[in-house]
């Protein structure tokens, strides 16, 4: 099967979190099957910086606006890993500092960014290669299987291709004035409740779910959750009406970069058969955070994180003053929204001998904390797929979580502690605190919490098995577009 991603982050040229993950395993895991997989990506500044002067594949691919055309280029990014990468390059549109947002709000002119984007891969694949199918993920390209499905809709090349659209987090829908139609030049007859239109906004994440031939997401509590106005974020009846063709598939993990056995990143190497170097991770850690005298009987408690309303990190601040009184040290990776950001540096300086912060996007201090902590902390409101518990449990580091989304489907706690971790359920920052506690009366006790960690680590959340339930996916997408 053929089939061509059209993504806005892959791992490791544009990463902000999970998605870039999965847009960089899933087509890895595809080609070892012995699919052919191209994955487009904007070529971002953060990009250009990291490989110049890339081969041009394409000079000139034209997209259409309605007074103008913007002419862009597409550039051979190489072969990695046998999957091929194609960047979109259209510097006035992706030379810029970051890749949706300054700190003050998303670039106002995103919906032409991304619409741009959309309409540049479908013209570049005419060209290169039309696929089987194309895979598309979250709002940023959700608008390719809306274009696929009406302005291309006469297009003989295109007719019976479908596409695939992944919801990597409902919460972010991208939504315009409904002026973008215009700008898109997208019918305004599709500008309707059935549609693309939500409360008088074009949304393009609503679109992709109209249009798409199926639809997945990335676990199966979320694929349920969004369904309901809980965590729908007003799509939960669009979704619903989708049902049919929705899909949950659990993200796996990328064992190639996330393996204590061979992470370049962490200070030593360790495994289920030998497990020693994991205290010299967690010495490293704590000396990378300034922590060095700190007891092995001392919980080093981890969180990495982007800092959002959606990351519970609330909870973490509700609960600080009575989870210090445990002999415990917080050590804690992120950024984001400037007002948590300020709320966890104001910890760190309350409680300088037990809370650090780091506020940055670091890979390597990611790995570290992954690596040097025994307990990991994800209390998200939702979460639908969340990477860093699966990453913890094969680093032998026991997350607390809430049981929500990807969390719920792959944390597994027992009142006997023969679980893989510890939960919470509802909005409950002292059902949070009593989950940490009882991790912490686990971690207490050596035997138990070895076992714990021998546990975790053993699972095995490779790609393998999401990967070709994505396959089932395209096969039926393939079948029923025929
Ligand atoms: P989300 O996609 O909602 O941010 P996930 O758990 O699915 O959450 O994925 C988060 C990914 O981003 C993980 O690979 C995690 O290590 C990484 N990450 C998040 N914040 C940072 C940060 N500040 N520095 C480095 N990596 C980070």
């Amino acid at each position: 099967m053929h089939i061509v991603f059209a993504a806005s982050e892959c791992a490791p040229w544009a990463k902000t979190g999970g998605l870039a993950d999965v847009v960089s395993a899933l087509p890895k895991t595809l080609v070892k099957m012995g699919h052919k997989v191209q994955v487009y990506l904007p070529y971002y500044r953060q990009v250009a910086k990291a490989v110049p002067d890339l081969p041009v594949v394409l000079h000139s691919v034209t997209v259409p606006f309605p007074s103008y055309n913007r002419f862009v280029r597409v550039l051979d990014g190489g072969d990695a890993d046998g999957v091929q990468m194609y960047f979109v390059d259209a510097p006035e549109l992706f030379d810029r500092e970051s890749f949706y947002a300054t700190p003050s709000g998303d670039y106002p002119d995103n919906a032409e960014r991304f619409g741009t984007f959309c309409r540049a891969v479908i013209e570049a694949t005419k060209v290169i290669g039309v696929p089987d199918l194309y895979h598309v993920h979250d709002w940023q390209t959700a608008m390719l299987a809306v274009m696929l499905r009406s302005i291309y809709y006469f297009d003989p090349m295109l007719r019976h291709v479908p596409a695939v659209l992944t919801i990597h987090n409902a919460g972010y829908q991208g939504t315009f004035p409904p002026r973008t139609m215009e700008t898109l030049l997208l019918p305004w007859d599709m500008f309707t409740f059935e549609k693309l239109e939500q409360y008088d906004k074009v949304n393009f994440l609503k679109g992709g779910i109209v249009y798409s031939d199926a639809i997945t997401t990335v676990s199966r509590t979320y694929a349920e959750e969004i369904q309901t106005a809980e965590f729908g974020n007003g799509l939960e009846d669009t979704l619903r009406r989708r049902a049919g063709d929705l899909f949950g598939i659990l993200n796996g993990a990328d064992y190639s970069e996330w393996d204590p056995a061979i992470d370049p990143h962490i200070a030593a190497h360790y495994s289920v058969k030998k497990l020693d170097g994991k205290k010299e991770c967690r010495r490293d850690l704590l000396h990378a955070f300034r922590f060095e005298n700190t007891g092995e009987e001392t919980a080093v408690i981890g969180l990495v994180s982007r800092f959002a309303t959606q990351k519970g990190i609330d909870f973490i601040v509700d609960i600080m003053d009575r989870l210090l009184k445990e002999d415990v040290v917080l050590v804690m990776l992120g950024n984001g929204e400037e007002y948590y950001e300020r709320l966890l540096v104001e910890m760190a300086e309350r409680y300088p001998d037990k809370v650090r912060v780091q506020v940055k996007f670091d890979n390597v201090m990611a790995h570290k904390i992954e690596a040097g902590s025994d307990i990991f902390l994800m209390p998200s409101r939702y979460e639908p797929g969340g990477l860093n518990q699966i990453y913890s449990l094969k680093y032998g580091t026991i997350p607390v979580v809430r049981a929500t989304g990807g969390l719920q489907d792959s944390i597994d706690e027992q009142p006997d502690g023969s679980g893989n971790g510890f939960k919470f359920w509802g909005y409950d920052s002292n059902a949070f605190l009593e989950a940490v506690q009882r991790a912490l009366t686990a971690f207490r006790d050596k035997k138990v919490w070895k076992a714990m960690m021998l546990r975790a680590m053993s699972q095995d959340f490779s790609w393998e098995k999401p990967a070709e339930e994505y396959v089932q996916v395209y096969e039926r997408a393939i079948q029923n577009r025929l």
